[in-house]
């Protein structure tokens, strides 16, 4: 049960609560009405012998009965009662009804029932005139099939009840736990696009579930002004560092064509590297900075595909170091998509910089086209070292790399995903990768495809 959802666990424990009720229900009102029924019935039957057993009078013929003005012969009917009567266990008057049992026991003023053949009688035995004793019987099977008529209808709906309240309690919570499942959907998606921007949308309601939802608004106000203050932070960095850097790039060169003495002219060759290689974070950092601020008027309707295949070929240099062949599976549906191209070019760059950085000699790079539900995949598979599986979902985090023993040439920052996610959020898509150590890499971009 733990695994359930709280609907289905309200659902099922509110029908099973109704379903034992109604047949608490159903049991109390099959016995209670048995009894009332029959106990009547015992009355009727005790009141009714009784009347006749003062106005009957025995002889050898027959029995006979006082009528108002006079005695005339006893049909052993009345008021819906039979009557015999027994001298000993013998009958001697009257005849008993078919499916009823005359060799009963005689059990004087006590009303007893007996069942046989589906038939079921109310039998009342009394000492009458003469020795003789008179059995009333009452036919109790009109009352009881009539009764069990009504118990079947109930045993008929009672199920069709639960089903429908089932139904009703169904759709009540449905409706009630609307307000949880936009809060679960609209956490999926700042979890999946990270976009914090997004909110819970809430009602003029006041109940417990609207006030989380509000709550839950707040917190997200929060967490999106302390994002966009560390990106502000970060940015603003990235500027300030800028002009230093620019001028002790022009220093270090000065210094370096000033200098005659070799071990210091190495000394100087490694400080203008490692400028070089923080001129490249911040002209990075300073581009994913660059990407969230990209307005609408920058995008254009481009061919995916084609730009690809330029971004492939500016890279042709690269390729050919390795020994790299490049195959693009030309796409049979338009790639077009709405995008920033100066963007997407910097994005997919990096993910094929990546592809032969991360690859071996004489690999291979092959792109295919996928369209699903008008969404744009684009593969990017490459035939490299591969990335563990515990580290795939570190790579797109800024500044990580798996790998930093690699990194002797300062090549490798580790901004290059992040640039691309950001990107690719940016555009209302998706990245995601799947790898196999020493096999390669595939990465899946998800894109809107332009309509
Ligand atoms: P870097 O500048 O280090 O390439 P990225 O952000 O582009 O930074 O990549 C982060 C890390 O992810 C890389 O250091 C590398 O270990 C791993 N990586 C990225 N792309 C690939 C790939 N195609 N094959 C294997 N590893 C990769």
């Amino acid at each position: 049960m733990k695994r359930w959802s709280i609907k289905f666990k309200i659902i099922f424990l509110y029908t099973l609560f109704f379903a034992l009720l109604i047949t608490l229900e159903f049991y109390l009102l099959r016995t209670s009405a048995n009894q009332i029924l029959n106990s009547q019935a015992e009355q009727d039957i005790v009141n009714s012998a009784n009347a006749v057993a003062n106005s009957i009078q025995i002889e050898d013929d027959g029995v006979y009965i006082e009528t108002l003005d006079e005695e005339e012969h006893f049909n052993y009917y009345h008021d819906g009662v039979i009557y015999m009567f027994y001298e000993g266990n013998q009958v001697v008057f009257g005849q008993a009804p078919s499916n009823f049992d005359e060799t009963t026991a005689i059990h004087l003023n006590t009303v007893k029932t007996q069942d046989l053949n589906g038939m079921s009688w109310l039998v009342y035995d009394l000492s009458v005139e003469k020795g003789y004793t008179m059995r009333a019987i009452y036919d109790l099977t009109p009352i009881s099939s009539s009764t069990q008529q009504v118990f079947l209808i109930t045993e008929i709906l009672s199920p069709i009840l639960v089903l429908i309240s089932a139904v009703g309690v169904y759709i009540i919570i449905r409706r009630s736990f609307k307000p949880i499942r936009d809060i679960y959907q609209t956490a999926s998606e700042i979890k999946e696009k990270e976009d914090y921007s997004k909110r819970i949308k809430t009602s003029n309601s006041k109940d417990e579930v609207h006030r989380l939802a509000e709550m839950v608004n707040l917190m997200l106000d929060h967490v999106e002004q302390s994002m966009n203050r560390e990106k502000q932070f970060s940015s603003n960095v990235s500027h300030e560092l800028r002009t230093p850097l620019t001028v002790m790039q022009a220093q270090a060169e000065y210094l370096l064509e000033q200098t005659k003495d070799e071990t210091k002219k190495t000394e100087i060759k490694t400080i203008i590297h490692q400028i070089a290689f923080m001129e490249n974070i911040v002209t990075q950092l300073l581009e994913i900075t660059r990407t969230r601020q990209i307005s609408k008027e920058e995008m254009d309707i481009i061919d995916l595909h084609e730009l690809i295949k330029l971004t492939g070929e500016s890279l042709t240099p690269k390729l050919e170091e390795k020994n790299i062949s490049f195959t693009i599976n030309a796409p049979i549906f338009s790639t077009k998509i709405y995008c920033n191209q100066t963007m997407m070019i910097r994005a997919f760059t990096n993910l094929i910089t990546n592809a032969i950085k991360y690859n071996k000699e004489n690999g291979t790079i092959m792109i295919r086209f996928k369209k699903e539900n008008n969404q744009l995949i684009t593969m990017i598979s490459d035939t490299g070292v591969g990335i563990a599986k515990d580290k795939l979902e570190q790579i797109f985090n800024p500044f990580y790399r798996v790998d930093e023993s690699r990194n002797q040439n300062n090549e490798s920052i580790g901004l290059g995903l992040s640039l691309v996610r950001e990107v690719i959020l940016l555009h209302n898509g998706e990245i995601q990768v799947e790898s196999i150590e020493g096999v390669g890499t595939t990465f899946f971009i998800h894109l809107p495809l332009n309509k």
